[in-house]
C-alpha cells in the first residue's frame, strides 16, 4: 500500500508567531489519520526547528522545507544545503516547484542535483512537475511533465526512488482558483505512473505516491482524493487556514 498524504506548503506566508497557531490549531483538531496516511507542513525555513518541535509527538504529522542548495556545504552566502535540514530534523523537501523554477530559473538539470542531495542526507524530496497553460492549451503536456521526470528523476536507482513524492501542480491550477478536474489530474497521475512503470517497473509505480497541488479546496478534495491515481494534495492557499487544511486532510480516502 501506497502512503497517502496532504502537504501544506505555506509558500512565504505567516510570522512565527502566525505559523505556530496554525500548527497548534491543526494538531489540536483531532484528525485521526489512517494507517499510511501522512500530513506534512512546509514551512519557511526559519520555523522549521519549531514546527519539528511542534508535531514531533504526533504520528503521522512531519515536517517540510520549501527547497534546498544543489551543493554540500561551502561559500554559497544565502544558501540552505540538505545536511542541514537533516540536522534540524526536517523530513521531506519540496523541490521544483514551479515557483522557483520560474522566479529563480530552476532547471530541471539543477533539480537533479538538488535531488541527490536530498536523498543522501536521508530526506524525502515532494519532486513538483506540471505544464504552464500554453502547453496544456496545445494538448502536449504528457511530453512536457515526461521530460521533467526523465531529466531530473531517471537517474535514480530504483532503491532511490522509493524515497521520492511526485507532486503534479499545473501551473495553469495553481493559486488562480482554477482546478484541474477529477479526470484531468486523474489522467496525468496515470500518466506519470506509467512512466514510472515503464523506466522502474511495476511495483515501483504502484508503490509512488503521487500528490496532485492547484487550487485544492475542502470542496474539491474529496472528488480529486477518490481518483485511483491522486494520492493527496499538496496545499497552498487553504493550508494557511486551519480549519480548511484539517477538512481536507479529512478527505483523505
Ligand atoms: P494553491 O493551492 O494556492 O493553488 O497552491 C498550490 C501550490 O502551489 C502548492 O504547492
Amino acid at each position: 500500500m501506497r502512503k497517502k498524504i496532504v502537504a501544506g506548503n505555506w509558500k512565504m506566508n505567516l510570522t512565527l508567531a502566525q505559523g505556530e497557531q496554525l500548527i497548534n490549531d491543526i494538531l489540536q483538531a483531532g484528525l485521526k489519520l489512517g494507517e499510511g496516511q501522512e500530513v506534512v507542513i512546509a514551512t519557511p525555513f526559519p520555523y522549521l526547528m519549531k514546527a519539528k518541535s511542534l508535531v514531533k509527538n504526533y504520528p503521522g504529522f512531519y515536517v517540510a522545507a520549501q527547497n534546498c542548495y544543489t551543493e554540500k556545504s561551502g561559500a554559497f552566502t544565502g544558501e540552505v544545503s540538505a545536511e542541514m535540514l537533516q540536522s534540524v530534523g526536517v523530513d521531506y523537501v519540496i523541490l521544483g516547484h514551479s515557483e522557483r523554477r520560474e522566479y529563480f530559473q530552476e532547471g530541471n538539470d539543477m533539480l537533479a542535483k538538488k535531488i541527490d542531495q536530498v536523498l543522501a542526507n536521508g530526506l524525502k524530496p515532494i519532486f513538483c512537475c506540471g505544464e504552464p497553460l500554453l502547453v496544456r492549451e496545445a494538448g502536449t503536456q504528457n511530453t512536457y511533465v515526461a521530460a521533467q521526470l526523465e531529466d531530473s528523476l531517471f537517474h535514480l536507482t530504483a532503491e532511490q526512488l522509493k524515497q521520492v513524492v511526485i507532486a503534479y501542480e499545473p501551473i495553469w491550477a495553481i493559486g488562480t482558483g482554477l482546478t484541474a478536474s477529477a479526470a484531468q489530474a486523474q489522467d496525468m497521475h496515470a500518466f506519470i505512473r506509467s512512466q514510472i512503470a515503464s523506466k522502474y517497473g511495476r511495483e515501483a509505480a504502484l508503490h509512488l505516491t503521487i500528490l496532485y497541488g492547484g487550487s485544492a479546496k475542502p470542496g474539491n478534495a474529496e472528488e480529486l482524493f477518490a481518483c485511483p491515481d491522486v494520492d493527496g494534495g499538496l496545499i497552498g492557499g487553504a493550508s494557511l487556514v486551519a480549519k480548511d487544511f484539517v477538512a481536507i486532510v479529512e478527505k483523505l480516502a
